[in-house]
């Protein structure tokens, strides 16, 4: 064996209905006395709740989607002018993404308070849009210095919101089998990411009101995000990247399309992480697992129905093979990026 595997360093902290009392311990261990929580108008209630004990001096809720450069100047104008210790961001991966672009020109320590399965929070990777591109980078200060993990808050997170989410989730684990820095720890957190997955999906579709599904979703997304900031980007999140960037199309749903076509491709490629991912899915082959999973959780099967137009597949698939990852098992070539785009865009079964 020959690898080198970087471990992020962060304090992780799952407290299901006792996110009030983990932040306190979390704000107090870094020593901080000014608090901007930011929360979207959406979370804004939930927020208020989960941070009234802590010494807040700004509530910022001009949350964006991607990450807008002018909100991020808001925000980070906020927090000079508050002067304020510490960022605690409450919402899914649009909040924490706001946190981090104030943290990477500050320098401000983040508590993360994830709502939703994205998992931003346990990686070093911002992103900001200016000029409707997307720029994205990796710099440690942006990386929360501590995740409270509240299932009980992803509760009001609606059934379809939580099962795109969770099947972003489930991606990150399943390119971390094979993209550029792949070793076998990282591979050991997908796999049991995506054990946890496979398991907490179906009860929070069933029992959307109970926390033990939304708890093992929790879990398996964090897993799933420390797998794939240590690995990094594979195949999958460079077609989904160039996708979202063209035709604008929401970015979790995308990813639940994508993923099955990207498994069938690259399986034959990963025969050792292939079986061990089928076992973790319970099926035969781990692209006959996703298949069920896809089915029984009802999601969006193709890129026409997310808003895609057909005319854009040969661009897209072009676009691909520029940014393709190195070291994907399988050869990327324009002819089979473009069937794999093609039947993800059809909603046709990669089986
Ligand atoms: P999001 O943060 O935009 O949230 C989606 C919607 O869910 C919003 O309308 C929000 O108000 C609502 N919501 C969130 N939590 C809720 C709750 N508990 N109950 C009810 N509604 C709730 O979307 P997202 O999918 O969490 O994150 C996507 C963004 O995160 C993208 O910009 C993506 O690029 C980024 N991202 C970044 C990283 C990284 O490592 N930097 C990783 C994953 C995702």
């Amino acid at each position: 064996m020959q690898f080198v595997h970087e471990t992020l360093p962060q304090r992780v902290r799952f407290a299901s209905g006792a996110a009030a009392e983990g932040l306190v311990a979390e704000v107090a261990a870094l020593g901080a006395q000014r608090v901007m929580v930011i929360a979207g108008a959406a979370e804004k209630d939930l927020a208020d709740r989960i941070t009234a004990g802590l010494p807040v001096v700004h509530r910022h809720s001009d949350v964006v989607m991607h990450v807008p450069l002018e909100v991020a100047l808001r925000a980070r104008a906020a927090a000079a002018k508050q002067d304020v210790d510490v960022l605690v961001s409450v919402g899914g991966g649009s909040t924490t993404g706001l946190a981090k672009a104030v943290a990477l020109t500050t320098g401000l320590p983040i508590v993360a308070v994830p709502t939703t399965y994205a998992g931003s929070e346990a990686t070093a990777v911002w992103g900001l849009t200016e000029n409707s591109a997307k720029t994205t980078g990796s710099d440690p200060r942006v990386l929360p210095r501590a995740i409270v993990y509240d299932a009980a808050l992803t509760l009001s997170l609606p059934v379809e919101l939580s099962v795109a989410s969770g099947l972003n989730a489930l991606a990150h684990c399943v390119d971390s089998l094979w993209a550029p820095r792949a070793d076998p720890i990282n591979q050991a957190l997908a796999i049991e990411g995506a054990r946890a997955l496979r398991v907490g999906l179906p009860l929070v579709a069933a029992e959307p009101d109970a926390v033990a599904g939304r708890e093992k979703a929790l879990y398996g997304a964090y897993l799933s995000a420390a797998a794939f900031a240590s690995a990094g980007s594979g195949l999958h999140h460079k077609i989904c990247h160039v996708l979202g960037g063209m035709f604008n199309l929401p970015h979790a749903q995308t990813h639940a399309v994508v993923l099955p076509h990207v498994l069938a491709f690259n399986a034959p490629g990963v025969s050792d992480a292939e079986h061990r991912l089928a076992a973790a899915l319970d099926a035969p082959t781990a692209t006959e697992g996703l298949a069920r999973l896809g089915n029984r959780l009802k999601a969006p099967r193709s890129l026409r129905s997310l808003g895609m137009p057909s005319e854009g597949i040969t661009e897209a698939a072009q676009a691909v093979v520029t940014a393709a990852p190195a070291g994907n098992p399988r050869p990327i070539t324009v002819d089979a990026i473009t069937g794999l785009v093609r039947a993800a865009w059809e909603g046709a079964d990669p089986r």
